[in-house]
C-alpha cells in the first residue's frame, strides 16, 4: 500500500528568507490571478482557443523576461500556482467547486515547491531553491520520499508542510466493531456506542476576547500600524483556536479509525447548510438566527475536516470507511426506523413520536447513521465507499483531494 502522509513543522526564516517568501506568495497570487483573467477573457470570445497549462506556462517565461522581480522567486512556485488554477478549473468543470475566484491578499498565504529533486531535508534544517538552508524545527521523524514541500504563513509564523509516499505492508484487516460516527451540532463528535469526544471549542471567555481584539481593529485608522498590530492580535487568536482543534481532531480520529473496522459517516454537505440560511432579497431565508449560530457550531469543529482525517486514517488501521445519505439521520428513531420531525424534541433529546425510544439526540443519530452503513435502513448500500469491498462510489481518496470530495458530499 502506498502511503501518504503529510507532516507540518514551523521554520524559522532569517529576514531575507522571509521577504522571500513573502515575494514568493504575492508573485504566485499575481500569476494565478493574471492566469484566470485570461481564461475567463478567452471564455468570453467569439472562438475560445482553450487556454492550456503548458501554454499559459510558456505565458509565464515570456512574461518573466520582461519582468524583473519575477526572476527573483523560485520558477517551480509559480508553475504550481498555474496547475492550482487548471486544478480548479477541472473541479469547477466536473461540479465538485464552484468557478474559481481571484486570490487575495491575506488568504490563503502559501506556495508549494513541487519538485522534490529541489528539496534537501537534514536534521533541523531544510533545504529550499533560491531561500537555502532555513531553520526548522522537527518534532518528529519524516519516513518515506520528500515528494513536495508548501511553505505557508499563518498569522505570522512560518511553516513547511512536507508531503511524503512511502510503501508500507497492507495492514492487517481490522477485526474491531463497526462504528456510526455523528459530527454534530450539540457534541461535536458522537459514536453509536455513546462515546462522546469533546472537540476544545472556543469559550464565551475567549470568544470574547476575540471580539474585543476586532473592535480594537475597528476602532483603529486605516493603513495605520496600530490597526496592523490588532489585527495580528486577532489571526493569533484565531490560529490558537485552529491549532487546538485540528490538534483533538486528529487525536480523536486517530482512536475512532483504529479501534472499528468499519466507520461510517454521513455524507453532508457543509455548504449548503451553512451558506443559506440568510436567503436572498426575494427569498428570506427563516430563522436565520438561530442557524447563524448553528453555523458557528458546525465551523467551530469543521465536520469536513473531521471526514477528511478519517478517510485517509481508516486506511491506515485496515479499516474502512463508509459515508452514507445524510437525508433525515437526526429525525430517525434508531430503534423502529420511523422518521418524524417531532421525536427531535429539542437539541439534545430524541423521543420516537412511534414507539417511545428516549435516546440523547447524537447517539441516536449516530446509531442511525451506523445502521445506513449497514445497510439494514433506507440507506442505499450502493453508495459505501472507500473500500473496494463494497460497491458503488469509491471515495477513498488522497488526503487533499478528500478534502474537497468530502466537503461537497457525494454528488
Ligand atoms: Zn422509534
Amino acid at each position: 500500500m502506498l502511503r501518504q502522509q503529510a507532516y507540518r513543522f514551523r521554520i524559522y526564516p532569517s529576514n531575507t528568507q522571509a521577504d522571500l517568501f513573502r515575494r514568493t506568495i504575492g508573485c504566485c497570487r499575481l500569476v494565478y490571478n493574471l492566469c484566470l483573467d485570461q481564461k475567463t477573457l478567452e471564455h468570453h470570445r467569439s472562438a475560445p482557443r482553450r487556454l492550456s497549462y503548458a501554454g499559459q506556462c510558456d505565458g509565464l517565461t515570456e512574461l518573466k523576461r520582461e519582468v524583473e522581480w519575477l526572476r527573483v522567486v523560485p520558477h517551480h512556485p509559480l508553475q504550481q500556482a498555474i496547475r492550482d488554477l487548471h486544478r480548479a478549473f477541472t473541479n469547477f468543470f466536473e461540479g465538485r467547486a464552484r468557478y474559481p475566484s481571484f486570490r487575495r491578499k491575506g488568504e490563503n498565504e502559501s506556495f508549494r515547491y513541487p519538485d522534490p529533486k529541489q528539496i534537501k531535508l537534514e536534521e533541523e534544517r531544510i533545504f529550499l531553491p533560491k531561500a537555502g538552508w532555513v531553520k526548522l524545527v522537527q518534532h518528529r521523524p519524516v519516513e518515506g520520499d520528500v515528494k513536495n514541500a508548501t511553505v505557508s504563513m499563518i498569522a505570522g509564523d512560518w511553516f513547511v508542510s512536507i508531503q511524503v509516499e512511502q510503501e508500507v505492508a497492507e495492514p492487517a484487516l481490522n477485526h474491531g466493531p463497526a462504528v456510526g460516527v455523528d459530527l454534530g451540532v450539540e457534541q461535536p463528535i458522537t459514536l453509536s456506542d455513546g462515546t462522546v469526544f469533546a472537540l476544545p471549542r472556543v469559550s464565551l471567555h475567549e470568544r470574547r476576547r476575540l471580539a474585543s481584539a476586532q473592535q480594537s481593529v475597528a476602532r483603529r485608522r486605516k493603513g495605520s500600524k496600530n490597526r496592523a498590530k490588532a489585527l495580528r492580535r486577532v489571526a493569533r487568536l484565531q490560529a490558537k483556536f485552529a491549532r487546538r482543534r485540528r490538534d483533538a481532531a486528529h487525536k480523536a480520529t486517530t482512536i475512532i479509525a483504529k479501534n472499528h473496522g468499519m466507520v461510517v459517516v454521513e455524507a453532508l454537505k457543509v455548504r449548503n447548510m451553512t451558506a443559506s440560511a440568510r436567503g436572498s432579497a426575494e427569498e428570506p431565508g427563516s430563522k436565520v438566527s438561530q442557524k447563524a449560530g448553528l453555523n458557528r457550531s458546525l465551523l467551530d469543529i469543521a465536520p469536513g475536516k473531521i471526514r477528511a482525517m478519517l478517510a485517509y486514517k481508516a486506511p491506515w488501521h485496515g479499516s474502512r470507511l463508509i459515508a452514507v445519505d445524510p437525508a433525515y439521520t437526526s429525525q430517525e428513531c434508531s430503534s423502529c426506523r420511523t422518521v418524524d420531525a417531532k421525536s427531535r424534541i429539542s437539541r439534545s433529546q430524541f423521543v420516537c413520536t412511534n414507539c417511545g425510544l428516549i435516546e440523547n439526540a447524537d447517539v441516536n443519530a449516530a446509531r442511525s447513521i451506523l445502521a445506513r452503513g449497514l445497510g439494514t435502513t433506507g440507506g442505499r448500500p450502493g453508495m459505501a465507499c472507500g473500500s473496494s469491498r463494497a460497491g458503488g462510489r469509491k471515495q477513498e481518496v488522497a488526503p487533499a483531494k478528500a478534502r474537497n470530495s468530502v466537503l461537497q458530499g457525494r454528488e
